[in-house]
């Protein structure tokens, strides 16, 4: 048996990142940019007002206040979007909206409820009374404040949230060349499976794996393709694994264990390469890699929470890889343990845990429920995977545990 450290080294050492694609702009959302953005404009394209104000010359309200107040005439009213025709002068002004031009000869704005309007409202024609003094550039914002033409506002590598589509929008780019999302075909193995619309017979359960891992492709930037469900002899399980390569990655649930009709690893013997089979880990040991046609295959064990902790572990890292993020470990914080465990010494343990905030550390944490790894409910309620270490056997209550967040994304603390 392996460790978890060596089977994650093994796995990523046999993937390649994915080519880009240029996609519209909402598609390259949550993806990593493949190709800096350069913009093709100043933004601003020009001054413009960060206020619903008057622009005037701050030298003529120097000394304004509530009390004595400063008489300015109105010369144009600029909404935004229009081009200012009239200069303010000194002892003028012009009414003005936020994102309008500033007109020249302005050098600052005092917004509305600093002012007092005329009967006439204050616009175009009448005056205006400033209540306030106003400071050199004062509610202006700069050409080019967001960046000037030619430079480069998104950066190749980085991943593309709303704020980066906005900024794209921006500079005139309605396209984005991004790396493309993995596809991971998702087959399902086992005779007693039937579909979640059907109500199981003797014998049988529903295929609830073929859900949970297209949900955790999904997650993790991946397009699921569920191929369905290979029964649980060779010819069937041949006829679905051959496939892999005409995907980026394959990953099938079950057959992986000891049983007599577990022939998952001698298919992918016959038709592929085994890299390792086992990994020292629970839930979940009968891990299995290698590829088909040189593409990545994960048979990872039946059990649902063993599948979806097999996932996590090894097949998330390698969708991320591929899909070009740079960071490919979760979170991670040290929580203090609020009961003892007993385990197996000779592998790794992640229990499906809950951290709260609080006690020494910042956090404590305890098991979410029934560790059963045919049971989905701790992993449900569960936020984080509480990682204990081979060669332990007891964790005492009060024992500092490391603990992997599964609510947050990696790179992200
Ligand atoms: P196996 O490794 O094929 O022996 O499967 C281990 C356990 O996981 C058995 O109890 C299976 O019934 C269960 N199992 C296998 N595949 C699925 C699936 N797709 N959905 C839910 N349970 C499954
Ligand atoms: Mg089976």
């Amino acid at each position: 048996m392996i460790t978890v450290e060596e089977a994650i080294e093994q796995v990523l050492s046999r993937i390649a990142l994915l080519p880009a694609e240029r996609v519209p702009l909402l598609d390259a959302l949550g993806r990593v940019l493949a190709e800096d953005v350069i913009s093709d404009i100043d933004v601003a394209p020009f001054d413009n007002s960060a206020m619903d104000g008057y622009a005037l010359r701050y030298a003529d309200v120097a000394g304004a206040s509530e009390d004595h107040p400063v008489t300015l005439s109105v010369v144009e009213h600029i909404p935004a979007g229009m081009a200012p025709e009239r200069a303010v002068g000194p002892g003028q002004a012009s009414r003005i909206m936020t994102g309008a031009p500033v007109p020249s000869g302005a050098d600052a704005v005092v917004m509305v409820e600093r002012t007092r309007a005329d009967a006439g409202g204050g616009t175009a024609g009448g005056t205006v009374e400033i209540l306030t003094t106003a400071k050199l550039g004062e509610n202006i914002r700069g050409r080019a404040e967001e960046v000037r033409a030619g430079e480069v506002v998104l950066i190749a590598g980085e991943t593309i949230g709303p704020a980066a589509i906005g900024l794209a929008a921006s500079v005139g780019h309605a396209e984005l060349s991004v790396r493309r999302r993995p596809r991971v075909a998702i087959v399902s193995t086992g005779d007693e499976l039937v579909a979640v619309t059907e109500k199981p017979g003797p014998g049988k359960i529903r295929n609830s794996n073929s859900h949970s891992l297209a949900a955790q492709v999904l997650e993790a930037g991946g397009e699921p393709h569920v191929l369905g469900v290979a029964r649980d002899n060779e010819q069937s399980t041949r006829a679905l694994l051959s496939r892999c390569p005409e995907f980026d990655l394959m990953v099938t649930t079950g057959g992986v264990s000891m049983g007599d009709f577990d022939v998952v690893r001698k298919v992918l013997e016959e038709i592929g390469e085994l890299d390792f089979w086992k990994v020292a880990m629970r839930p979940g040991a009968p891990q299995t890699f290698g590829t088909i046609g040189g593409t990545p295959f994960f048979g990872l064990p039946g059990n649902p929470t063993s599948t979806m902790v097999g996932f996590e572990m090894f097949v998330r890292p390698t969708i991320r890889r591929m899909a070009g993020f740079i960071s490919l470990t979760r979170p991670r914080v040290v929580a203090t343990l609020t009961h003892d465990v007993k385990k197996k010494s000779d592998r790794r343990y992640f229990l499906r845990a809950r951290l709260t905030k609080g006690g020494e550390r910042g956090y404590t944490v305890a098991i979410a429920g029934n560790q059963s790894s045919a049971l989905l409910t701790a992993m449900h309620r569960g936020n984080c995977l509480m990682s204990l270490p081979e060669g332990e056997s007891f964790i005492a209550a009060g024992t500092e545990v490391m603990c992997i967040r599964l609510d947050m994304e990696e790179g992200t603390a």
